[in-house]
């Protein structure tokens, strides 16, 4: 599939998400070496995670609602989605209308390498085997598509755990909730954006995600605050001042397999 789902959703003078080009992706990926991979914490009209894996010159993608698990027992949806540009596995921010309107946060980011033969067939049968080598997750996984009378478009699959050094009970996604770009939280990306757009055209959402955004949109607005009143040389500082007050990722206890986990990928993208 080529990139042109992806381009007649969006309208490129309203969205900053990158357009593609027709040169940037490689045509094909030879076999020993590492492929580009990213996991894009999305808060659109709900919250999911961005799976995405490049293969022959695009990024493969699935929508997670629930995020990857590192627990093998744990089987996450993972909706089948349209192919993305290359240039899209760098991209963070505000998409401020329009499709997939929200936020977008680049939570991990690495390489990847097929455990199967022929990703084309893997694809194509339904059942993806393969390594990651990111800050977050690591090791073997396998996509299985679940086909099924409750689901005849094919397009559920299940993003599961294999059982190797780097599975484990963590809530990943609680634990390293934020941007391996910026290191910050929604709200950071929201302030350091432009905020002045969610206060005039906020899109219009109820529900856990609405109550979500608000209070996002209220820590941007308070963050920013801070740091115009700390003045331009000291925004760092008020940011930190304002961050006080925020809730800070769950478990503080760093198990020596995290700390691993956390660190940078061994194989950095070409
Ligand atoms: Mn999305």
């Amino acid at each position: 599939m080529a990139l042109e789902k992806y381009r007649e959703k969006r309208n490129f003078s309203k969205t900053p998400e990158p357009k593609g080009s027709p040169s940037a992706g490689r045509k094909s990926t030879s076999k020993n070496e590492p492929r580009f991979f990213c996991v894009q914490k999305h808060l659109a009209s709900h919250l999911h995670y961005d799976f995405r894996l490049e293969h022959n010159g695009v990024l493969l993608s699935w929508a997670i609602p629930k995020g990857p698990a590192l627990d093998p027992s744990v089987k996450r949806l993972a909706m089948h989605v349209e192919d993305h540009p290359i240039e899209y596995g760098s991209f963070e921010g505000v998409i401020p209308e329009g499709y997939g309107a929200g936020i977008v946060m680049l939570w991990d980011v690495g390489t990847w390498m097929p455990e199967v033969e022929d990703v084309d067939a893997a694809l194509k049968k339904g059942d993806l085997k393969f390594r990651l080598d990111g800050y977050k997750l690591k090791g073997s996984w396998v996509l299985v598509r679940t086909r099924g009378p409750r689901d005849p478009s094919g397009r559920s699959w299940l993003l599961i755990k294999h059982h190797d050094e780097w599975s484990g009970a963590v809530d990943i996604t609680e634990f390293a909730p934020k941007s391996v770009k910026s290191e910050g939280d929604f709200e950071d990306i929201l302030a350091s954006d432009t905020p002045a757009i969610w206060k005039s055209n906020r899109p219009a959402k109820g529900g856990a995600t609405g109550a979500m955004l608000n209070e996002i949109i209220e820590k941007a607005a308070a963050l920013k605050a801070g740091a115009a009143s700390k003045g331009r040389g000291q925004s760092s500082e008020g940011r930190g001042q304002k961050a006080e007050g925020r809730q800070t990722a769950a478990p503080i206890k760093k198990t020596t397999k995290m700390a691993a986990a956390t660190k940078k990928p061994a194989a950095k993208r070409r």
